[in-house]
């Protein structure tokens, strides 16, 4: 055995203690779990907020701090899976939403700023002349998709494999296949209750292998309306694409007149101009969610004039696009102060803090002796179990260990530090350096843990 699995060994060893500590640190909330088994399903309204053997409820949150029902502090690094990126109850963003509720949450009926927040984001980003808005990122996704549909007039989608574009079936292919089938571009639907003709609508190549995606595009360029993509594939662990690839795929998606989807619902937050100024490309149409909303339900897409003009009811076609919520009062008003607040010098702040994580965690992981790569970009970031470079979804899947990234998640809670289960951890507006530090000494902590905590 190497220094470098000792680490991990103590933590596997170490898990009875960390939930026996986690249980007696969190009665209330088991308490609230058993009652929320008979009304929800395994007590859960939402897939990624669960976690074995119960999670955390929360009773409040204020800037980078969370507090549980317990009692019990954490620094907020999940930042509800990276959305709040001012973190908790912003005082500019609470008074602009007090406003708005006070003169009411939806009319029915176009408000200023929905128009605000739109000039907001066609302003800063560059590709997109106008926006919709929807209500979440799944239904930008799904949007945005049917309209490269409609643009082309052609039906299948190509997607990165491991990658996650919400809950929309189309965008539920091949996240997490469990695979290592060599053949492409072969996509699997992620589990019951999707369509099986998904696997022929949908198509999936590797992340950042440019030589394998345009062999499928220009196989299939007759039947393809679309390639979507993330820059930087968060969900299935913070991968960057390589300036090759995306820059690539922009040359061959607008060779075979395809059009390039970026989905930026989490990478808009790298620069200014989202992850597209960042690598300099310019796609066809970008999805939006998340941070937009300052807190609050949101989703849209944007892009071209020429693209987006489908949707003007004025035409005598138009593409559908309705929702009771969308572009409702109290969401746009939050977004448009949110993002009034992230300026280009707040996005360069909290990049820098997201590098002081990234290094922190690996420093105190390898003083542990438990292997650990701090994947990521700017304010985003992603702890995985190896030294192994990560570049796409294999190389994630390779790596996992479930039960010890289960046992340091706990581990993470009894030392105050709130971070996705999975390990995702991003930095917000609201932290310091100091904050950072302190989820740097949890992690340590966490990963030193050795039967006792
Ligand atoms: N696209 C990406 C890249 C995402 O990470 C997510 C959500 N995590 C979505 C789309 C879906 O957004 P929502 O959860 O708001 O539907």
């Amino acid at each position: 055995m190497t220094t470098a699995t000792l680490g991990v060994e103590a933590i596997g060893s170490a898990s009875a203690a960390i939930e026996a500590q986690y249980r007696a640190r969190t009665r209330s909330s088991r308490m609230l779990y058993e009652r929320a088994v008979h009304a929800l399903p395994g007590g859960s309204t939402r897939a990624a907020t669960f976690y074995p053997p119960y999670p955390v409820y929360m009773a409040r949150g204020a800037g980078c701090r969370l507090h549980d029902v317990d009692g019990n502090e954490y620094v907020d690094c999940l930042n509800n899976y990276t959305s709040l990126i001012h973190g908790h109850a912003h005082p500019r963003i609470v008074a602009a939403l007090a406003d708005q509720i006070a003169r009411g949450t939806a009319h029915g009926a176009p408000v200023e700023a929905e128009i605000a927040l739109a000039e907001a984001l066609t302003s800063r980003i560059a590709s997109v002349d106008q926006v919709r808005f929807t209500n979440s990122g799944t239904e930008g996704v799904m949007c945005a998709i049917r309209a490269a549909r409609a643009f082309t007039g052609r039906s299948k989608v190509l997607k990165m494999e491991g990658g996650y574009h919400g809950t929309y079936d189309a965008a539920e292919v091949s996240v997490d296949p469990r695979s290592d089938a060599p053949e492409w571009p072969a996509g699997r639907p992620d589990g019951p209750g999707l369509s099986p003709g998904l696997s022929g609508e949908v198509l999936v190549t590797p992340f950042n292998d440019l030589e394998v995606a345009t062999a499928v595009i220009d196989r299939s360029r007759r039947d393809l309306a679309a390639v979507i993509v993330e820059p930087m594939m968060l969900a299935t662990g913070a991968i960057p694409a390589t300036d090759a690839f995306i820059r690539g795929l922009r040359a061959v998606t607008q060779e075979a007149g395809v059009l390039l989807i970026f989905d930026e619902v989490v990478t808009l937050r790298l620069s200014y101009g989202g992850g597209q100024e960042h690598y300099g490309v310019r796609p066809d149409l970008t999805t939006f969610g998340k941070i937009i909303g300052g807190g609050l339900p949101i989703g849209g897409f944007g892009g071209r004039e020429e693209i987006m003009a489908l949707f003007d009811a004025r035409r005598p076609d138009p593409v559908m696009l309705s929702g009771t919520f969308n572009g409702n009062a109290a969401t746009m008003a939050a977004g448009r102060v949110a993002l009034d607040l992230l300026t280009a010098e707040e996005i360069a702040r909290i990049n820098e803090l997201g590098d002081r994580l990234r290094t922190g965690l690996e420093r105190v992981a390898d003083d542990a002796g438990v292997p650990v790569r701090a994947t990521g970009m700017g304010s985003l970031c992603h702890v995985h179990l190896t030294r192994d470079p990560v570049h796409n979804y294999r190389d994630v899947a390779r790596a996992r260990q479930p039960a010890i990234m289960s046992s340091l998640h706990l581990a993470l809670l009894n030392h105050g530090v709130f971070a996705a289960s999975r390990g995702t951890y991003s930095t917000s507006t609201a932290m310091t350096e100091a904050d950072v530090d302190a989820v740097v000494a949890g992690f340590g902590a966490a990963v030193g843990s050795r039967g006792t905590t």
